[in-house]
C-alpha cells in the first residue's frame, strides 16, 4: 500500500460488520436499512435487466436520470440545473466525493473538514495529495453545533475546499440557518469551493427542513452538491449517486470520474429516475418511520444507561458510554458484538483528535422494529 493510503488500510464499517457476522450480532454499526425500497422501483430495475439495459450507459449518466435529478431539485428547492452539463451520475456519493477532490483540488492544497467526518473524505483528500485540516463540532447541551469562529480561523491562503455534511454522519446534526449562512459567508469571503454532502437530505426529523447550501447567496457558483439514491430509496447496494453544480466544476468532477469507473449501474438508473419522479410519498413515509425508530432506539439506549445525544436526522444516534463505566469507544465496540450481541461504531474513527471523542459510540436505527426491539433487550446486558 502506498504511504498516502496506509493510514486508511481498512474501514471501520468492514471491521464492525465482520465482527457482527462472526458473533451473530445485530448490526447497528454500518448504516444500511434492512427493508427494501419502493416495489415499483425494484420492478423497473428488473424490467430494465430483462429489456437489455445491461451495457455501458452514457458517461454523465442516462438522460432520463439526469432529467429526473434536475426536476427533483427544481421542484423541491427551486434550484435549476441543466441536466446535460450540471448533473453527473456517479457510482454512489462515494465516487462523487472522491472525483470532486481528485478533479478540483491540487496536490498541496488544503481541504477543510469538520470533525467528526465521514471516513471517505480523509482518504479521498489523501488520494488527491491534498492536506486536510479539521475543525471539531462542539457539544452544546444534548447536540452538536458548528463553531463558526473556529472554522474561520482554520482557513489559510492554501485552503481550496471546504467539505460540509448536513444532515451529519455520524452525529445526526442538522445545521441551523445561522450555521449555513456563516459557512456561505466564509466561503464567499475566502473564495473557497464547497463540497456539500447532502446524502441524508430527505432524512430530517421533527419538522426541520433541509436547506441545500447551494441555495444560499453566492454559493451556487462554488458548490458541488453530492447526493445519492442509497438513503432515499433504501438501496445502498445499488451505488447510484450524483454530483450537481456549475458546469466548470462538474467538468472537473467528470474528468476524474471517467477514469475511476467511467460509468456504472445501467439498469438501476431508470429505476432511480422512476423513483425520483413517482415515489415521493414513499420517501415521506419512510422518513416518518425513521423518525419513530430514532425515538425508539434513543429511548432504549437511555434506558440501558447511555447518555444519548439528540439526533435531528440521518440513520444515526450517538451515545456517551461513560455513565456505563467505559471510556474507550473502540474497546467498547470490539467487546459489544461478542458480549452483548449488538454491533456499533466508535465515533473516534471519524476524527483526527480521538481524545475528545473516545467516549462516543454511533448506533444506526435504520432497522426493522423487531430488530430494534431485540437490540434494545440485548443492550440491557451491557456488562
Ligand atoms: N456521505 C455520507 C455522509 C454517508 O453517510 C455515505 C454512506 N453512508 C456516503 C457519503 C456514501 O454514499 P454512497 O453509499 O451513495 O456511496
Ligand atoms: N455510510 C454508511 C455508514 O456510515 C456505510 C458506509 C460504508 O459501509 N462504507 O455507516
Amino acid at each position: 500500500t502506498v504511504a498516502r493510503l496506509r493510514p486508511f488500510a481498512s474501514t471501520i464499517f468492514a471491521e464492525m460488520t465482520s465482527l457482527a457476522v462472526e458473533h451473530g450480532a445485530i448490526n447497528l454499526g454500518q448504516g444500511f436499512p434492512d427493508t427494501d425500497g419502493p416495489p415499483e422501483m425494484l420492478e423497473v430495475a428488473r424490467r430494465a435487466i430483462a429489456d437489455g439495459v445491461n451495457q455501458y450507459p452514457p458517461g454523465p449518466g442516462m438522460p432520463t436520470l439526469r432529467a429526473a435529478i434536475s426536476a427533483d431539485r427544481s421542484a423541491r428547492y427551486g434550484l435549476e440545473h441543466d441536466p446535460d452539463t450540471e448533473v453527473l451520475v456517479t457510482v454512489g456519493a462515494t465516487e462523487a466525493i472522491s472525483a470532486a477532490l481528485l478533479g478540483l483540488v491540487e496536490p498541496g492544497d488544503e481541504v477543510l473538514l469538520t470533525e467528526p467526518y465521514y471516513d471517505s473524505y480523509a482518504a479521498a483528500v489523501a488520494l488527491a495529495g491534498a492536506t486536510r485540516r479539521t475543525v471539531p463540532l462542539t457539544r452544546s447541551g444534548n447536540e452538536f453545533v458548528l463553531d463558526v469562529d473556529a472554522l474561520r480561523a482554520a482557513v489559510t491562503d492554501r485552503t481550496r475546499m471546504l467539505v460540509v455534511n448536513t444532515p451529519h454522519n455520524p452525529t445526526g446534526t442538522v445545521y441551523d440557518d445561522g450555521s449555513l449562512a456563516a459557512i456561505a459567508e466564509l466561503a464567499c469571503e475566502r473564495d473557497l469551493l464547497v463540497l456539500s454532502d447532502e446524502v441524508y437530505e430527505h432524512l430530517v426529523f421533527d419538522s426541520r427542513r433541509h436547506i441545500p447550501l447551494a441555495s444560499l447567496p453566492g454559493m451556487a457558483e462554488r458548490t458541488i452538491t453530492v447526493s445519492s439514491a442509497a438513503k432515499t430509496f433504501n438501496v445502498t447496494g445499488w451505488k447510484i449517486g450524483w454530483a450537481i453544480g456549475p458546469r466548470t466544476l462538474i467538468d472537473g468532477v467528470r474528468a476524474a470520474k471517467q477514469f475511476m469507473t467511467f460509468v456504472g449501474g445501467a439498469p438501476f438508473q431508470p429505476a432511480i429516475a422512476h423513483a425520483l419522479t413517482h415515489e415521493q410519498s414513499w420517501v415521506a413515509s419512510m422518513r416518518d418511520d425513521l423518525q419513530r425508530k430514532r425515538t425508539l432506539l434513543s429511548g432504549a439506549l437511555t434506558e440501558a444507561g447511555f447518555d444519548v445525544l439528540d439526533s435531528a436526522g440521518t440513520y444515526f444516534v450517538c451515545a456517551d458510554i461513560t455513565p456505563l463505566g467505559f471510556l474507550d469507544g473502540v474497546e467498547f465496540c470490539r467487546m459489544l458484538p461478542e458480549k452483548v450481541g449488538v454491533a456499533a461504531v466508535p465515533v473516534s474513527v471519524f476524527v483526527d483528535h480521538p481524545v475528545s471523542w473516545n467516549h462516543l459510540v454511533r448506533f444506526a436505527f435504520c432497522k426493522r422494529d423487531d430488530v430494534l426491539a431485540e437490540a434494545a433487550q440485548r443492550l440491557h446486558e451491557v456488562p
